[in-house]
């Protein structure tokens, strides 16, 4: 809703004049709000990964004698671990970057390097289903002012997505592309693709279109948060296009820095 939330102090100066003070807490009240909310799914999400682990322990000890039954719970301890520890960065991650509103420690990062490490990291994972990843850059430049960790984590939260919701033998492309005053990192994938309502949602924290199926893939419902409050902070965009059941693209604009310019601003920055 746009309601409005306003504070009204009045405060006679003398006889003749009262002060009124009007605050507008609409904006403080809608951040608190978010907060709220942030931690409320914050402890449902958590619980379900920490409820496993304690079942898991519980079944470890009932079955001391069977080691097989042993190792088999403690494999499965082990992916709930990674899974919750996997959470936990997430949720520090998008925290920081909700924080604040741009990169304080901005240096020129070259995104094209960022999409391959982002490439090679999801490698395995795409070979083992089958599908072929790809990574075409242009002559660039490829270089922006940022956070190169966080701009590799936001590329492969893509290519990540791209596989995970994405049938075996399929084909994924990421190309790097320099555009007029920006870089852009497209992400082409084959896969079950998003309806407009969809699309609409997938941004906020933990949405996910289908629960078990990111579940399954070991998703955290934080991995398109990220890549939108990423993009933001650097001054850029996040644009999707997808029709279900054929595919989608994601595509990252960030804001190019090059010559004299970026010479400029690193300089300021360095200050
Ligand atoms: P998750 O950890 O569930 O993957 P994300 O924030 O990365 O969380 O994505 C949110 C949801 O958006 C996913 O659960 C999935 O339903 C949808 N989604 C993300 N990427 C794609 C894609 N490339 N193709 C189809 N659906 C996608």
């Amino acid at each position: 809703g746009a309601e409005l939330d306003l504070r009204v102090r009045v405060a006679p100066l003398n006889a003749d004049i009262v002060v009124v003070l009007v605050e507008d807490r609409t904006q403080a009240r809608r951040i608190e709000e978010t907060r709220r909310d942030f931690v409320v799914n914050v402890s449902h999400e958590l619980k379900t990964p920490v409820g496993g682990l304690r079942l898991l322990s519980e079944a470890v000890e009932d079955a001391a004698d069977d080691s097989e039954a042993v190792a088999r719970f403690a494999a499965r301890m082990k992916t709930e671990t990674v899974r919750l520890s996997n959470l936990v960065q997430e949720i520090v991650d998008l925290s920081r970057l909700q924080g604040a509103d741009t990169i304080a420690t901005a240096k020129p990062v070259d995104l094209a390097e960022c999409a391959h490490r982002a490439v090679e990291e999801t490698r395995l994972l795409a070979e083992g289903r089958g599908i072929s990843l790809s990574v075409r850059t242009d002559e660039g430049p490829h270089l922006v002012l940022g956070d190169e960790s966080l701009l590799t984590t936001a590329c492969r939260n893509l290519v990540n997505n791209a596989v995970n919701y994405s049938g075996d033998e399929t084909r994924i492309v990421v190309a790097v592309s320099s555009e007029d005053d920006a870089v852009a990192v497209q992400v082409t994938d084959q896969g079950v693709g998003l309806s407009a309502a969809e699309i609409e949602r997938i941004f906020e924290r933990f949405y996910r279109v289908d629960p078990a199926r990111s579940r399954q893939t070991g998703g955290t419902g934080l991995g398109l948060a990220i890549v939108k409050h990423v993009c933001a902070n650097h001054g850029g965009q996040i644009r999707v296009w997808s029709e279900p059941g054929v595919g989608s693209t994601f595509e990252m604009q960030i804001p190019a820095c090059n010559g004299e310019r970026a010479g400029r601003e690193t300089s300021e920055l360095a200050d």
